[in-house]
C-alpha cells in the first residue's frame, strides 16, 4: 500500500514496523462487535497493519460491510439489485484479509475481569464465550421507536438495514401500495420520500418541528420546504406523532397529536437514533450526557483494552468542545482507522466531529457544516455574524446557473469559521465540502476570500461563492457593510428602502418598505430621512450593499439586509411554514 504523507514534516514517511511482529506464541486476539461501517475499517486496517494478531468480527445480522446509506435507493429501485449493497462478504475478508467473519451472531455481554464476551449463534440458539485481548465496539444505533400505540403494527417500518429495506419492497409490491407516511423530516426521512415518490408513491410527512431537517436553520430549509410541495409532498409540521391505527385491509392511520389523520399503505419511522449503548451499560463502561461511550481521542474506552467507534461513541465537537453523538459514516469509518491505529501501536488521534452532512432531495441538494445559528445561540455564543448569499453555481452567463443558498457563521472580531449551511439544484456540496475543510484548519473568512479554487464558466465563478461569501463577511467585519438583522424587522423603527427597480418592487416587496430604485440613488437620495436609521435591500443583497456604501458616505446610518428579498422570503416561509406554503 501507498505510504501516508506526514503533514506535519511535509514529507513522506514509511509505514512503520508492525506493533506486535509474527511471533510462534499464541496471537493477539482482536475481536469487533458490528461489522459495518466502524467495525469492517477498523478490522481491515488492523490487518494492514500487522498480519500477527487474530481478528474476529461478529455481526448479529445476515451480513457485514454492507452500504447503510444505499439502503433509501435500494427500498427506491434506484440501486435494483440487493447485491450491490454488498461492499465485501465474510468469504472476502478471510481470503483478503485472514479476518474470520461470524454473521448472524449477537454478542450478549461483556465480562471485562475476565477479557471474554458472551456470543449467542442466532441460528442455532447456542451460546459460547470468546477471549480477547482487545475488544472493538461498533455496534452502531438503532431507530428510534416510541411507545406510541401502533408502532409495532405489520406496515410500520424503520429503515436501518437490508433485511429492513427488503420488507419494505415487498410490503409496496405485494400491497400495490400507493401512500405512505414518513414520520420525521431529517435525512433519513427525506431519502426516503425521494425514494418512495421515485416508486409511485404519494408521500406525507409528519414532522414535529416547524420546519424539515430540524439541524439546518429554519430560514435555510425553507426552500428545501417549497420544493418537496412543489414535487407533491405533503408537508405535516409542528405536529408529533400520536398513535397509528389499523383499520379495514390492514391499512394504516396515522394520527397525529393534534388530532390530524393520515391515511397510508405503509408508514416509515424516522424520529432519529440512539447509540446501542446496552453492553457498554451493563460492562459497565463510562457513558456520556449524550448516551454515547466515553472514548479518548484514540478510540479507547473506560476500560484500556476496550475500543469503540462509530454511532455508538461521544466525540467532541472541534467548534464548540462539546462532546456529542453524530450518526454518520464518515466518521465511523475514520474512527475504526483510528482505533485500529491505536491497538497496533499508534498514537494516531480523531480529532472530532463537525458534522458536515448532505442530503439530494428530488433535485434539491441540502448540505451543512460546523454550527448552525440556532445550535450556537443554544450553546449560549453571541459573539458572530451571519451572511447570506444567492450566487448561481457557475457563471451567470453561461446557460443553466442555478443558484445556491449560502449561510455563512463566522465569530467576531476574530472571523473564524463556525458554519455554513447551503442549499440548491448543483454546486452545494462542493462549496460545503471546501468551508468543511476550512473549519478543520481553524480557517477564518479571510481564508475563504483569499481561496484559490478552480474555474471555467461551467463549473464556477472568477468569484467563487466560497470566496463571495469570505468577502461579504470581511465587509462586516471590516465595518463596510453593517448589517441589520432579520429577527429585528418587525420591531425596527429604520426606514426600509427597497433599491430594486420599481417593476421588481410592484412584484412583491417587505410590508412598509418605501422603493429608492440604485440605479436614481445619486439624484435622489436627499429625498431619505437624516434622523432615521435606514436599512436598503434589493433582490440578494448586492445592491442593497452598494446603496449601503453610498449612503454611509453621505452621512447616513445605514444598514443592509444580508441576502435581500430572497433570504425574506425564505424567513416568511420559516417563521409560517403552514400559511407560506399554502399561500405559494
Ligand atoms: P453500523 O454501520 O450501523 O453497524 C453496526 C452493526 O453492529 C450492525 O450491523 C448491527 O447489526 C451490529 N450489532 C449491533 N449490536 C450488536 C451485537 N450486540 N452483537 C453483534 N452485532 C451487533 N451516513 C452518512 O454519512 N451518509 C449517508 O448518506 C447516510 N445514509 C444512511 C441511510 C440509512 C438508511 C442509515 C440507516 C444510515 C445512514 N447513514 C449515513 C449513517 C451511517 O450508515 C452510520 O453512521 C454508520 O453506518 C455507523 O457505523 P457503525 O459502525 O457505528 O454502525
Amino acid at each position: 500500500m501507498p505510504p501516508d504523507f506526514d503533514s506535519t514534516s511535509m514529507s513522506y514517511r514509511p509505514e512503520p514496523e508492525p506493533t506486535h511482529s509474527p511471533n510462534p506464541g499464541p496471537a493477539r486476539r482482536i475481536l469487533m462487535v458490528g461489522g459495518v461501517a466502524g467495525g469492517a475499517s477498523c478490522a481491515a486496517r488492523l490487518r494492514r497493519l500487522d498480519e500477527s494478531v487474530e481478528i474476529v468480527i461478529f455481526d448479529r445480522g445476515p451480513y457485514v460491510a454492507f452500504a447503510n446509506c444505499g439502503l433509501p435507493y435500494y427500498v427506491g429501485d434506484i440501486i435494483a439489485d440487493e447485491r450491490k449493497l454488498l461492499v465485501a462478504s465474510p468469504e472476502m475478508f478471510r481470503e483478503r484479509f485472514n479476518i474470520q467473519v461470524h454473521t448472524n451472531t449477537d454478542v450478549t455481554g461483556i465480562d471485562r475481569p475476565a477479557r471474554a464476551i458472551s456470543v449467542r449463534d442466532l441460528s442455532t440458539g447456542q451460546s459460547r464465550t470468546e477471549r480477547y485481548d482487545a475488544l472493538v465496539l461498533s455496534p452502531g444505533a438503532a431507530p428510534i421507536r416510541p411507545p406510541l400505540p401502533g408502532v409495532d403494527l405489520p406496515g410500520v417500518f424503520a429503515v436501518r438495514n437490508i433485511p429492513d429495506s427488503r420488507r419494505i419492497r415487498s410490503w409496496i409490491a405485494d400491497r400495490h401500495a400507493r401512500t405512505a407516511v414518513i414520520v420525521g423530516g431529517g435525512f433519513i426521512g427525506l431519502e426516503m420520500v425521494e425514494n418512495l415518490i421515485h416508486r409511485g408513491l404519494s408521500v406525507t410527512v409528519l414532522e414535529k418541528q416547524p420546519q424539515v431537517m430540524p439541524p439546518l436553520d429554519p430560514e435555510v430549509a425553507a426552500p428545501l420546504m417549497k420544493h418537496l410541495v412543489a414535487k407533491g409532498v405533503q408537508l405535516h409540521l409542528g405536529d408529533g406523532l400520536a398513535r397509528i391505527d389499523e383499520v379495514a385491509d390492514g391499512r394504516l392511520v396515522v394520527v397525529a397529536e393534534s388530532g390530524a389523520s393520515f391515511p397510508a399503505d405503509l408508514v416509515i419511522l424516522a424520529i432519529g437514533v440512539r447509540p446501542e449503548n446496552d453492553l457498554a451499560k451493563a460492562a459497565g463502561l463510562q457513558i456520556g450526557s449524550r448516551n454515547g461511550i466515553v472514548v479518548d481521542s484514540q478510540m479507547r474506552t473506560s476500560d484500556t483494552e476496550i475500543w469503540a467507534v462509530g454511532d455508538v461513541v461521544e466525540v467532541p465537537d472541534v467548534l464548540t468542545g462539546q462532546d456529542t453523538v453524530l450518526p454518520l459514516a464518515g466518521p465511523a469509518n475514520r474512527q475504526g482507522r483510528v482505533a485500529a491505529e491505536s491497538i497496533a501501536g499508534r498514537a494516531t488521534n480523531f480529532r472530532g466531529i463537525q458534522a458536515t452532512a448532505v442530503v439530494g432531495v428530488l433535485g434539491l441538494t441540502v448540505a451543512s457544516t460546523g454550527a448552525s445559528e440556532k445550535g450556537l445561540r443554544r450553546a449560549g455564543v453571541t459573539n458572530f455574524e451571519k451572511v447570506y448569499l444567492h450566487p448561481g453555481h457557475h457563471a451567470a452567463y453561461y446557460p443553466n446557473a442555478h443558484p445556491i443558498h449560502l449561510k455563512l457563521l463566522f465569530s467576531v472580531p476574530d472571523g473564524r469559521i463556525l458554519g455554513a449551511q447551503a442549499i440548491g439544484m448543483e454546486g452545494v456540496d462542493k462549496r460545503i465540502d471546501v468551508i468543511a475543510t476550512a473549519i478543520q484548519f481553524r480557517g477564518t473568512v479571510h481564508d475563504l476570500a483569499e481561496a484559490e479554487l478552480c474555474y471555467a464558466p461551467q463549473f464556477g465563478a472568477a468569484k467563487d461563492p466560497v470566496n463571495l461569501a469570505g468577502m461579504l463577511a470581511e465587509n462586516v467585519l471590516d465595518g463596510d457593510m453593517p448589517q441589520a438583522d432579520w429577527l429585528e424587522l418587525d420591531h425596527t423603527a429604520a426606514l426600509l428602502v427597497d433599491v430594486r427597480e420599481p417593476a421588481e418592487f410592484a412584484d412583491g416587496h417587505i410590508p412598509n418598505a418605501i422603493n429608492l430604485p440604485l440605479s436614481q440613488m445619486r439624484d435622489r437620495y436627499a429625498e431619505l430621512p437624516k434622523n432615521r436609521e435606514i436599512w436598503t435591500y434589493c433582490l440578494v443583497g448586492q445592491r442593497g450593499y452598494f446603496a449601503t456604501r453610498f449612503l454611509a458616505q453621505h452621512g447616513y446610518r445605514s444598514r443592509n439586509l444580508s441576502g435581500g428579498y430572497t433570504t425574506y422570503q425564505a424567513f416568511r416561509t420559516a417563521v409560517r411554514p403552514t400559511a407560506a406554503l399554502r399561500l405559494d
